[in-house]
């Protein structure tokens, strides 16, 4: 596992994908830099999430908020008062943790034995193997299963001001090590807020405190009457924004996972009070959609419902995915209930309000929330398409299987050779296509060598021209999950592409 995690890391970086920040100076820790292929696919997963929210929902639209709001926004939605992690130092290596992390790792390590079984059984009874029987019989399983979920349980408990003594029992009783040193001495659990600070203004005096804002969503709230209103939305509707926002994480580990700086993408959906739990089951069905046509294997998400929630939720749950480090959460849905527009209206003295017309009155709406880190879903679309393949011919390829239409690049052209007039014909076909398409070209090397560097950096397909296309104007297009290679006419290439990699 830890090898597949740096195999990730290794290949993002040598292809362009991620590199450490302002990394010539050794780094800043938890926060990386896109590389060349890395802004592509983020920039097609934003494009992705868009138009499925956006563009295909009549009565969702879009808003782009500010990252400095007034200093009051954060006061009123309680992030002053309760973005708080638990942290925990030991004693004797003088390192800190966050307390719940060191526990929920605990308890992925006993979910990691029973997948274990899990899978022995699995290669000992192959096809007649019944995995929901084994599950549910297999007494070790049951064991493990029953663990983890009395941890999770209690810690969720334990989350509280009031419990936090609670979290330090409970990492004692697990008998948790510290990471690093080994040693079990720990100091009691402390809160710490998460947000950044910052000053407005130019002189010390005068300045006035500002936060770079610790979540997308309160630049919607904060607008919920001007778009509601200038876009005159009927309830139901939605607002959608992708945006950075900021953490001070203290924990940097887990590569992109868990950053200081990051972007959200994140729908505010309004509905009438009382309907939440319907629209909230709604969201859930539409996400899951949503993640189920990217292909990247059913086996990889897992639902959690919350049983605790926070102070403003009435449901909440969260899409999980197999990261390289395990089953981490990648989406959280929540039904806020009118939490947030109260909490403004109070602060802010301003209605935040809609007057249903079929009700005939005025109320505040309920919310319904999907947010997903898109860092998290670049590092889910990323792992999970990386592959060592064996090939029949007894050689291998690393691949980089991305779903078609997330690819960077979606075709690279190649002249067989650098002569003859054929880079000249490839480089027509880059004008005639990168109109509608991103284009790489590659005349370097052999044949083979090319396509090996392109299956790495996931592009699917490659185009060559050689001294036949001279004659009778075709070339051979080359898939990268399949290999096949087939003849075809260059004025077809367009719809090949097309095909594939059209939303
Ligand atoms: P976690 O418990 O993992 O810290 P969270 O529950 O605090 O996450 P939310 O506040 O619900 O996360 O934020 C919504 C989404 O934003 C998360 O599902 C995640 O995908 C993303 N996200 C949150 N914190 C980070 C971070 N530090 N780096 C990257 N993405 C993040």
């Amino acid at each position: 596992q830890d090898d597949t995690f740096k195999q990730v890391i290794a290949h993002a970086k040598e292809y362009g994908y991620i590199f450490s920040s302002s990394e010539i100076y050794d780094g800043l820790s938890a926060v990386y830099d896109y590389g060349q292929n890395g802004a592509e696919l983020k920039k097609n997963i934003k494009e992705y999430w868009w138009k499925s929210m956006v563009q295909l929902h009549q009565n969702i639209v879009g808003l782009d908020a500010a990252i400095l709001m007034h200093p009051t926004t954060w006061k009123a939605s309680g992030h002053v008062d309760a973005f708080n992690d638990p942290l925990i130092d030991n004693k004797d290596s003088k390192k800190r943790y966050r307390a719940d992390v060191l526990v929920e790792d605990h308890a992925e390590k006993i979910n990691q034995k029973a997948q274990k079984e899990i899978a022995k059984a699995r290669k000992r009874f192959g096809d007649k193997f019944d995995e929901e029987e084994f599950i549910t019989t297999n007494p070790r399983v049951i064991r493990y299963k029953k663990e983890e979920k009395e941890i999770l349980e209690r810690l969720a408990k334990s989350l509280t001001e009031e419990n936090l003594a609670d979290v330090k029992a409970l990492i004692e009783e697990l008998g948790i090590a510290c990471p690093e040193s080994g040693s079990k001495n720990w100091t009691d659990v402390k809160q710490f807020n998460l947000m950044f600070g910052t000053k407005l203004g130019a002189s010390a005096d005068s300045a006035t405190d500002l936060y770079l804002r610790p979540e997308t969503a309160q630049g919607i709230f904060v607008n919920f009457a001007n778009v509601q209103k200038t876009g005159r939305m009927k309830i139901p509707f939605g607002i959608a924004q992708i945006g950075k926002a900021f953490r001070n994480e203290i924990v940097a580990r887990q590569f992109i996972f868990r950053q200081r700086e990051f972007e959200q993408m994140e729908m505010q959906f309004f509905v009438r009070p009382g309907e939440e739990l319907k629209w909230f089951e709604h969201w859930k069905e539409t996400r899951q959609n949503w993640h189920a046509s990217l292909g990247l294997g059913e086996e990889n998400y897992r639902f959690h419902d919350h049983e605790k929630m926070a102070h403003y939720a009435n449901a909440a749950t969260d899409i999980e995915f197999n990261f390289p480090f395990g089953f981490k959460e990648l989406e959280g849905i929540h039904s806020r209930t009118d939490f947030d527009l109260k909490a403004h209206e109070k602060h802010s003295g301003k209605k935040l309000q809609f007057f249903d017309p079929e009700m005939n009155k005025n109320y505040v709406p309920y919310v319904i929330e999907t947010s997903i880190g898109l860092d998290r879903m670049f590092l889910a679309v990323f792992s999970s398409s990386l592959k060592d393949e064996e090939l029949e011919d007894g050689s291998s390829r690393t691949v980089l299987k991305l779903p078609a239409i997330l690819a960077p690049y979606k075709a690279a052209i190649f002249p067989l050779v650098k002569k003859d007039g054929l880079p000249e014909i490839a480089q027509q076909i880059v004008e005639d296509l990168q109109w509608d398409f991103n284009i790489t070209y590659d005349e370097k090397d052999a044949v083979g060598r090319r396509y090996r560097r392109q299956d790495a950096a996931g592009t699917p397909f490659c185009i060559t021209i050689d001294h036949e296309t001279k004659e009778d104007n075709q070339v051979t297009i080359r898939h990268r999950d399949t290999m096949e290679q087939k003849r075809v006419p260059i004025s077809e290439l367009k719809n090949i592409i097309a095909k594939e990699v059209d939303f």
